[in-house]
């Protein structure tokens, strides 16, 4: 069946999988970087930016990464990540801020901090829609004229609707007019804090932060509950608004809505421009799979766009994500893609959670849209994000599924009913107090509601 398969489309349906099955964060830090180089003997070549990114994906995802991979590549198809020569990729910023080698952070441009930079992700690659055009037009304002527009520049939003694609247009439009522009995650500056203070090199994290002209931050929602990590950037967004250097930050909740936050901190988000994007229409998620299409390797007919844009509510990277797969399977089989093979894909997808409207269909639609897994969501796990999910599935699973308490317990991993109505009013409070959460629990209830097929939100 599969046909001299290539190492670059093998792993890129291998991610495909692994965007659902890893948490964001951990996907945009160790994942999203990657390009299958090679197949060595029966081997998948994997190219990392970092030595350490390699020793990560080696010692903490092996086993995920193997499941992945074995749904995609012949049976037996085996991996290893090689760090890839610096020159392989024109990256604009390519020292990673993950305990550097040090010749890695001496960057004559003095781009030194940050994670690589995806080069697709550029504002010209962006598909405005009315949601989004606020953002957009402040993220280029920002990227324009760094520190001099709004500062900070807060984004937020749900999952998956081009956050971190703005945030990286800002710093690659700021890194190609000479500014130094640094773009990170969250839990990224996190470690690297961490590391620098159990390296006792706490003064050397400090200063390379406070010379950056442009610090972008994405999914600052990690910073919730780390103290001592947002102490450490209290001080940086302070000595760089103090010196006219612009922070941008993005987040999938407003600041209000950021409970495990200091006040202080909440309140320096606050002094400049909060802007959301939010959920795109019909109109702009079709422009949006013609841009992704018109770079695809195989034909895309517009009815199988138009099934997509119409299936696919709430979220760009699922809308991606499917389009992505419909072409790697084309390309793995060598057929032509289809409104019958799209509506296959997305079944298909969708076949370990059972019937229509199942409590465990619904649970793993939750998760896909809120970037974690079933698994987590059942599982005694309290970090925020997981949280929040949980709530959202007690949510659905009560209002559109019509479950009762008692059920909607069993469903998730055996809870007591107090337990599920606690989250109940929690999810309601978050709901009137988040417009963007509400939009996507929104589109999530729709597609349960209607008894709608479960793929319309599943990725
Ligand atoms: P977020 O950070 O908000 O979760 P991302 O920025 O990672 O979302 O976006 C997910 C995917 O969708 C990316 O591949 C991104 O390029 C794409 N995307 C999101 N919004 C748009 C848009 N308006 N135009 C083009 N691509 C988009
Ligand atoms: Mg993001």
């Amino acid at each position: 069946m599969v046909v001299s398969p290539s190492a670059s489309r093998i792993w890129e349906a291998a991610l495909g999988r692994l965007q659902i099955q890893v948490n964001r964060p951990s996907y945009d830090t160790w994942l999203r970087e990657s390009v299958g180089l090679a197949l060595e003997e029966g081997v998948l070549v994997v190219g990392v930016p970092t030595t350490f990114a390699a020793e990560w994906l080696e010692r903490r995802l092996r086993g995920v990464i193997e499941e992945a991979l074995g749904a995609v590549a012949p049976a037996g198809t085996g991996i290893t990540f090689r760090v890839q020569g610096q020159a392989a990729e024109p990256m604009p910023m390519q020292a990673s801020v993950v305990a550097p080698p040090p010749a890695a952070i001496a960057d004559p441009t003095g781009a030194d901090g940050g994670m690589p930079l995806n080069p697709r992700y550029t504002f010209g690659a962006f598909v405005v829609g009315g949601a989004s055009q606020l953002a957009y037009a402040a993220a280029r304002a920002v990227a324009e004229a760094p520190g001099a527009a709004y500062n900070p520049l807060f984004i937020y939003g749900g999952v998956g609707l081009g956050k971190t694609h703005l945030l990286h247009a800002v710093a690659q439009h700021a890194a190609a007019a000479g500014k130094h522009a640094v773009y990170l995650t969250t839990e990224a500056f996190t470690n690297e804090f961490l590391t620098a203070i159990r390296e006792r090199r706490a003064d050397a994290f400090r200063e390379r932060y406070r010379r950056v002209d442009l610090l972008a931050l994405d999914d600052i929602q990690f910073l919730s509950g780390k103290e001592s990590t947002q102490e450490a950037f209290f001080h940086t967004f302070n000595a760089l608004h103090d010196a006219g250097h612009q922070v941008v930050i993005a987040s999938d909740r407003r600041p209000a809505a950021l409970p495990m936050l200091e006040e202080r901190l909440r309140s320096r988000f606050e002094w400049g421009l909060l802007v959301d994007v939010g959920t795109p229409d019909l109109e702009t998620r079709t422009a949006i799979l013609q841009a992704h299409a018109a770079r695809s390797r195989v034909p895309v007919p517009e009815s199988v766009i138009e099934y997509l844009a119409q299936r696919i509510l709430s979220n760009v990277r699922q809308l991606e994500g499917a389009l992505n797969r419909l072409t790697a399977l084309a390309e793995l089989t060598g057929t032509a893609i289809t409104v019958e093979r799209a509506a296959e894909a997305l079944g298909a997808s969708t076949m370990a959670t059972s019937t229509p409207a199942s409590p465990r269909a619904a649970i793993a639609s939750v998760a896909a849209a809120f970037g974690t897994t079933p698994a987590a969501l059942l599982s005694k796990r309290r970090d925020k994000a997981v949280t929040q999910a949980r709530q959202v599935a007690v949510h659905v699973l009560t209002h559109a599924l019509g479950l009762s308490a008692t059920s909607v317990g069993e469903a998730l991993g055996n809870r007591d009913r107090t337990t599920v109505l606690y989250a109940l009013k929690q999810i309601q409070t978050h709901l009137d107090a988040d417009l963007s959460l509400a939009t996507q629990v929104g589109a999530l209830m729709r597609a349960f509601t209607n008894g709608a097929p479960t793929h319309s939100q599943q990725d």
